[in-house]
Parts: C-alpha cells; structure tokens; sequence
C-alpha cells in the first residue's frame, strides 16, 4: 500500500514538471510571435527602431473612470469627479518632446507615461552607465544601452497607450538640429506641432539649441536644471515673445552660480541626488499638466533650495536686446497680439507675489515683473548681492558668490561662442 502510495506521489509530481515545462515552452513561443515585426503593439516610434518589448496588455480604446483593481486609469480620471481637471482625457492628444532623458528626463518621461500622455519624443545621446544608479528609472542591466532605448523599453511595458519615439543623438550639431527642428513642427499626433517641448539637459549648449529652436518655431517650452552640488534645481516656463527666453537673461539659478565651463573639467565630477532630481521632475510634470490640461496656474519659475526647503517663484519679462533674433521677432508679435486684444487676458492673471530682496538670502538671480530685465548692468544685482548677506549658512561658503557679474558675463560669452559656432557650422555645409 505504502509503496503505491509512493508511486502515485512520484507520477503525480513528474506530471507537474511535465505541464510546468510546457507552460514555459508555450510561453517562450508566444514571447517569440510577439517579437515578430508584424505583431500587435509593434508599430510605435518611426522606422529605424529596432524590435519592440512585448506589452503587458492590450491598448486601451477609451479612458475609463470605473473603479475596479484592473483599470490604470481609475485614479486620473478620478481628478475629473473631483472637479480638478475638467477633461482628463484629453492628454491622450497631447505630444511632448523630452530633451535629454537623464536623472530628471527619464523620470518626467515615466511621469508623463504613467498620466497616459498620447505621445513621447525623446532625444538623448547618452548611454546608461552603473554611474547613473544613484538616480531613479534605469536599472543596472540597462548598463550599456542607449538612454533612448532603455527608456521606451521600459515605458512601453508601464504603459503600452503612450506611443513612444526616440532619437538616440546629439541636438547640438547642425544635421541633428534640422532633425529636431522638423520633430517639433511635425511629431504630434497628428503630424503636426507638438504640444510642449521639455528641456532636460545637463549643459548649456543644449539648452541654447532647445531655446533656438524653440524660438525659431514659436514653441512653448520648459526649462529644467539641478545644481552641480544636488541641492538646488528649477524650473522655468518660456513661452517665446511672453517670457524672457534661455538667451534674454543670463540662466537663473538657485544658490549655487557655478560657471559651467568650470564643472566638466578633468576630475570634477558632478553630485546628484535621487531626490533632487525627483522634485524637480515633479515640479516639471505638475507644471506640464497644468499647462496641457488646462487647470490650476502655470509657474513661470519655481526654484528649490534643498537645503532650506525654499521654492521661490518668480516672472521674467523679455529682454528687448536679447542676442537671439527669432526672440526679438516673438517678442513684437506677442506685442501686437496684445494690443490688438481687446480684451487682455494677461491682465486677468493672478498677480505674482513681488519679490522682497531683502529676503533673498540664497543668492537667486531673479527680477522683479514690474523692472525692465535683468543684465549684467542691471542695478537689480545689488538688490541680489544685498539679500546675500543673510545667506543660509551651509550654503554660503560654497555657493553663493556677492558678485554675479562675472558668472554672468561668463555666461554671455558662452552664449556667444555657441551661437557663432551654430553659424559657423551652418554656413559651412
Ligand atoms: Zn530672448
């Protein structure tokens, strides 16, 4: 009896071997047809991409509100029902094109993905490195792949909604700017504008290019950066001919006015912390959906010191001698636009908080709405240097310079030789 018993045991469990290893023959062989080119799923980004991951499920048609575990959607459209956003659904129209998806980019790229955003340009030259795992979204097995890459993968498995197109190289040379010039006029949806371009970069000739084009096409964009020291960030608003554009004012930063020049030499190496560059993604994908979805108030500049839990906010106008053309073009339309309004709903704008620079103990460079703009001659400086004196202690001794001038003037200079090279490179060809 024991013995049969036994042999029941042994039969019965080589049977579950059996059928387990069935299973994961059936598995692999499904994984295998959904690779395939033609498969469901696989149509997304343009024609130079390589195989795409298998989605976890199928697309959705229509957003759902229904509260049940398996809707993704269930708590977005939820801020619908609460009377937050009036239309959620409508972010699924809605394209915008990530500059650079680094520490802050890929974790706005997952923000984005995750609200169900219809579309997602990505550019980025970078590879993931082991380096990069102090930061959030890449994991150490993507060490090696192209940040573009690495990032759809990922994206297209948290949610398979997003159409998701990646272009794995530098802006910043003539042939590639052409690119995202043409990117940002026809990537939409529907093959027109996109709705929003992000900048996510970590340089400032970067940022030059995204705020050429950017001007060039009359497209609202946002600004983005974290502090070599980690513990500072911004984000910015520029809407070309409203707002004072990347060129019109020297960059506006938080505590630490480091030169640029000076942070990518030899042996310098950059510190970056998870949280800054989450709150500074969050800042970012907040002021993104406010603007896409039309609700709550968009910032024109939030700044984060880390160190004193400081978020300033601040407007910067125009500057009528800004070094960029197409700003300057922006800048008459915008004003005529206005002028012909007859009803001016910039007026109706909250007014923003003014600013006390006697407050201003963390070295911001900021101005006030009502002055003209900031330059290196502005007597607004002094108002800067003056709120320096009450400067957070910690910060003080590493990053907050009494004389911004020559950072400016630095910072002017660099301006001046990126765009003489653009030039020089353009008319070469
Ligand atoms: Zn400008």
């Amino acid at each position: 009896m024991k013995k049969q018993q036994d042999e029941l045991t042994g039969f019965a469990e080589n049977i579950d071997d059996l059928a387990n290893r069935l299973k994961n023959a059936l598995n692999k062989l499904e994984e295998r047809k959904a690779e395939s080119p033609d498969a469901p799923g696989n149509q997304l980004g343009n024609s130079q991409q390589e195989k795409q991951p298998t989605p976890y499920r199928e697309k959705i048609g229509k957003l759902s509100g229904e509260v049940v575990d398996s809707n993704p959607y269930s708590r977005l459209m939820a801020l619908q029902r609460m009377g937050i956003v009036q239309d959620y659904e409508k972010i699924r129209e809605k394209t915008v094109a990530v500059v650079g998806v680094g520490g802050v980019g890929s974790v706005v790229a997952e923000m984005l993905t995750r609200c169900g955003i219809g579309k997602l340009i990505l550019f980025d030259y970078d590879k993931v490195e082991i380096a990069n795992m102090n930061r959030l979204f890449y994991q150490p097995n993507q060490a090696g792949l192209s940040k573009v890459e690495a990032a759809r993968d990922t994206l297209i498995h948290v949610n398979p909604d997003v159409e998701i197109e990646v272009h794995n190289f530098n802006i910043t040379t003539v042939d590639n700017f052409d690119t995202f010039v043409q990117r940002i006029r026809q990537g939409s949806l529907t093959n027109s504008r996109v709705d929003l371009v992000l900048s996510c970069v970590d340089n400032f000739e970067a940022r030059m290019a995204v705020n050429m084009a950017c001007n060039e096409e009359n497209q609202i964009w946002m600004e983005s950066g974290v502090s070599e020291n980690a513990v500072s960030g911004h984000i910015q608003y520029i809407e070309p001919g409203k707002t004072a554009c990347f060129a019109c004012v020297p960059p506006l930063v938080v505590a630490s006015n480091i030169d640029e020049r000076t942070l990518k030499r030899d042996g310098v190496c950059a510190a970056s912390l998870p949280t800054t560059m989450a709150v500074v993604a969050g800042f970012l994908v907040m002021n993104t959906l406010k603007y896409l979805l039309n609700f709550g108030e968009v910032s024109h500049y939030v700044g984060y010191n880390a160190l004193a839990d400081f978020f300033p906010r601040e407007s910067i106008k125009p500057n009528p001698f800004c070094d960029d053309n197409h700003c300057l073009i922006r800048q008459k339309e915008y004003e005529a636009r206005k002028a012909s309004e007859t009803i001016d709903l910039e007026i109706q704008e909250p007014e923003e908080e003014p600013v006390v620079h006697e407050e201003n103990e963390w070295g911001i460079e900021l101005v006030d709405e009502s002055e003209p703009v900031l330059s290196s001659e502005s007597p607004n400086n002094s108002g800067v240097a003056e709120g320096l004196k009450f400067a957070y202690e910690p910060a003080k001794k590493d990053n907050v310079s009494g004389d911004l001038s020559p950072a400016q003037a630095a910072t002017h200079d660099l301006m001046q030789s990126i765009k003489d090279k653009l030039v020089q490179e353009a008319q070469k060809k």
